[in-house]
């Protein structure tokens, strides 16, 4: 049988914010439903500044702390989010959006080479 093509797995149909406005929700082409809050994409961030810590520094801040106060477009590729401790340098790609994707189904997932860990308590 013909597996889904590795491209939907990274092709975002739709982003939007949760309900309860503290996080940002993705529905992929692959029919997967991705929830980042926004601790969690701070935590995350890609850009040179964080880089390096990205991936330790999930408890920098509490969840009160940091608040998402806009997000840029970036082409049609990815996202650019605006926090309120004045980041914004970030460019979330949509690939790596999938890669953090902190549900269980992706953490256990086996098919690329980037392994993350779970979210924090
Ligand atoms: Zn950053
Ligand atoms: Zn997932």
């Amino acid at each position: 049988m013909l597996k889904t093509p590795s491209t939907d797995r990274y092709r975002v149909l739709r982003r939007q914010l949760s309900e309860d406005g503290r996080a940002i929700e993705v529905h992929w082409a692959d029919g997967h439903r991705s929830t980042y809050p926004f601790k969690f994409l701070r935590g995350y961030c890609p850009c040179a500044d964080c880089q390096g810590h990205a991936r330790k520094a999930l408890n920098w801040q509490s969840p009160e702390d940091v608040e998402l106060v806009g997000v840029r477009m970036i082409g049609n590729y990815g996202i650019s989010p605006q926090w309120s401790d004045g980041h914004n340098t970030g460019i979330f790609s949509d690939n790596h959006l999938r890669r953090i994707c902190p549900c269980a189904d992706c953490i256990n997932w086996t098919g690329d080479t980037e392994s993350i860990s779970p979210l924090p308590e």
